[in-house]
Order: structure tokens, then sequence, then C-alpha cells
């Protein structure tokens, strides 16, 4: 009945049904005992208590960490109960937030990355799952390992290595499935290039990216398709909240998962989430930094769950302005990855005499690449006019975790 018109009432009054129930369940517990969300929260009955709890952000979490270190005051049960620690990148110049799991706390992680992420994308036990990351406090790397393990896939380390090492690591061992950032798939393959290797002939089949809204970007994910010959899926996933989205068959964005957390949409697009199964560290209506689109029309693929349309369009924080036309990285990484002849870019945005400037700085391994033909298909795209500079390769940073794609300078 539902498969052709989307969820029906039904179905989204079940959902809506199993995500209270999981509320109040893990609420009684968190409010007997927790004294971060005793001091903010009250109990939920039904909807109308949950739509009047407080909005939480990281600058709280992060200050209740610096007042009560060095785990804060979010914890439900005894520090003895908890089996992990990681940590935030700290990338966006914040101190990093440490996150504690109990056993079950990590279990519901692997097991929405198990039955949700991996599912999705096809990833099943025959497979052989190459994680090119360094394995250290972030969380996305042992998540998505414990979640490939929980499949019964053989999963297979690239910590400590070289990028070549890599590539060669993914080919003897006839890796199936890569996991990494989108700006790192491209580099994986520009090195593979660069040693002879035709990384299109390996059996890697699928590649699953997270950390940046890259593999929802169609340039971006047709670059890395075509390196690869495989087929590319979105993950969508914070170290405080836990794997909150996928892409599908439909590829034209990211489910999120309704049945694990209870999402809402700010008025300015800022997307909200509770997590319903992390409740020895619960977020309640965390505001997750993120500006998004969300449709709840029905999907090719057939999941119930909300869309957000095209991928999250960018960090709230991110957005900049070009004689007030507001714009994302994303955006203009659809534009650059067109040019595969650019190797890297970062959005410079300097604020001169309370000017906006900014300028698209590129590092192409070509010496002679000429920015006329980029800088009309911006104007085209984006409807202003966006000066690019070409500087030396090397110059601009590479991050494993998650490329900056926009630095600001005020003057
Ligand atoms: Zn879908």
């Amino acid at each position: 009945m539902s498969s052709a018109t989307g969820p029906s009432e039904t179905s989204l009054d079940e959902l809506r049904a199993l995500q209270l129930g999981k509320l109040r369940a893990g609420l009684t517990h968190v409010l007997a005992t927790n004294a971060f969300w005793r001091a903010r929260l009250h109990s939920v009955g039904g909807w109308d208590d949950f739509e009047r709890l407080p909005l939480t952000s990281k600058s709280e979490l992060l200050a209740d960490q610096a007042a009560h270190p060095p785990f804060g005051t979010n914890l439900t049960f005894p520090v003895d109960r908890y089996v992990r620690l990681h940590q935030t990148s700290g990338s966006s110049g914040d101190q990093p937030l440490r996150w504690l799991d109990t056993e079950e706390s990590w279990d519901w992680w692997v097991r929405i990355w198990a039955d949700h992420v991996y599912r999705a994308a096809g990833v099943s036990a025959e497979d052989r799952v190459f994680f090119a990351f360094s394995f250290g406090p972030f969380i996305g790397f042992w998540s998505a390992f414990g979640g490939a393990e929980r499949l019964g896939a053989m999963c297979i380390s690239g910590g400590a290595m070289t990028s070549e090492q890599r590539v060669r690591n993914m080919l003897d061992l006839g890796a199936t499935v890569l996991l990494c950032t989108p700006t790192y798939a491209l580099r994986l393959a520009d090195v593979a290039r660069e040693i002879g290797v035709n990384i299109a002939a390996s059996s890697i089949r699928t590649t699953i990216h997270a950390g940046e809204p890259g593999a929802s970007i169609p340039s971006t994910r047709d670059a890395i398709e075509t390196a690869f010959s495989a087929v590319t899926f979105d993950h969508t996933g914070m170290t405080e909240l836990g794997p909150t989205g996928h892409s599908c068959s439909a590829r034209d964005g990211v489910h999120l998962v309704e049945s694990e957390f209870i999402f809402e949409v700010a008025a300015d697009g800022e997307l909200i989430a509770t997590n319903l199964g992390r409740w020895g560290m619960p977020l309640i209506r965390y505001r997750t930094g993120d500006r998004v689109v969300v449709s709840r029309d029905p999907c090719s693929c057939g999941s119930p769950f909300l869309k957000v349309v095209g991928g999250i369009q960018g960090r709230v924080d991110d957005m900049f302005t070009v004689r007030g036309v507001n714009l994302y990285p994303s955006q203009v990484e659809d534009i650059v990855r067109r040019y595969p002849e650019v190797a890297e870019f970062v959005i410079e945005h300097r604020r001169v005499r309370r000017m906006d400037e900014v300028v698209l700085l590129l590092e192409s391994a070509l010496a002679s690449f000429a920015t006329e033909r980029l800088e009309a298909d911006l104007r085209q795209a984006l409807g202003v006019r966006l000066e690019c500079r070409v500087v030396a390769p090397g110059t601009l940073p590479r991050s494993e975790l998650k490329a900056r794609r926009i630095v600001r300078i005020t003057e």
C-alpha cells in the first residue's frame, strides 16, 4: 500500500509512537541520575511536552566539560560503566568535545551502521571493506569499522599508512568497499595515477563517504565514481549525536534514520536532532549546525524516512555572502569538481574595512591552468562573480577528517 505513495498516515503514526515510546523510556532513567539533563529538562508525556524542551548547543556541552573536567556532567551512569572514549577533531577552532559510550550505546552505534548505512549501500558479509583512516580518537573510524564487523564483512584497517600504501593494500587484498572522506578518495585516485595503478580496474565497487557533503554533490560524486568505477554513497553523523543518515539508490539526498532519532528543522533550516538509543550520554533537541531542506515525498528506494534533499547544504557557520548573495561551499564545490585538473580548493573570505572579499584559491597539477572558464561557470551557476587565484601545489591544507572549505580572515 505505502510503497507507491510513500509512508502512509498509519506508518507515520507508528513511527511517531515508536519515537515517543523510546524517548519516554530513556528519559525516565536520564532524569533520575543525569545532572546535565536534570538541570534542563522536565519529563515528557506527549509531543507537546517534547516541543517545550529547550534546544541544546555545542557551546553548552563544551562549557559543561570545561567546568566539570574531563567528561562533564552529561553522564547517566557511574563513569566505570562506560567502555569507550572518543573526541571531536576540534577542527572548527573549538576545544575537542569528549564523548563516552557504554556497551549498550556502542552497540546502538554499530547496529545503525550495519542495519542502515551499509545496508543502503548494498554492503554484505561477502565484502572486504577498506578503511582509509588513521584510527585516532575520532569516532567515525571506529563506528564504521565496528558496523562492518557486525555485518560479517572483512574489515581492513588502513591506519598508519601512506596514500600509496593504501592504494596498494586495497589492490593486493581485493578490497570491494572503500570508506574515507570524498576529498581523500579523489586524492587516493590521484596517487594511484601517479604510481601507475589503474584504480578503476580494481575490485572496489562501492565507496561510502562522510565528513564533507561531497558524496551528495553531483560533480564530486561523479568524479569519485569515474575514478574508482564504483557507486558512491553519502553518510552523515556526528561524534556527539550518532550516525544520523545515509544516501540511497535514488541518489538525490540523505535519509535520516528516524527509527533511532527524532529530527526537527528550525525556521532557519538548521537540523535539530534527539538520539533515542545512546542513553549513557544522550542529546536532546541538539542544534547540529547543519543547514538542510527536508522532504517526506515518497522515495523510489522504499525508505519511509525523511530525506535531506541534495544532502546537507553546509554548516550554518560556513555560509558566506558575495554581493548580498548567500552561498555555501558545497555550491562552489559542485562547479569546481567539474574540473579534474583542480586538486584542492579553499574559499578565502576576508573582511576588509567591513567589506566582504571572497577569493577562491585553487591548486592545480597543471602549471598552465587558466581560471577564465571556471570563473564563467561559477558566475553562471551562482549569479555572482567569484575571483579565482591559482596557488602553488601543496599550499592548501589537507585533512583526513574533513576539508575546511572556508577560511575567514578579518583585517
Ligand atoms: Zn531513498
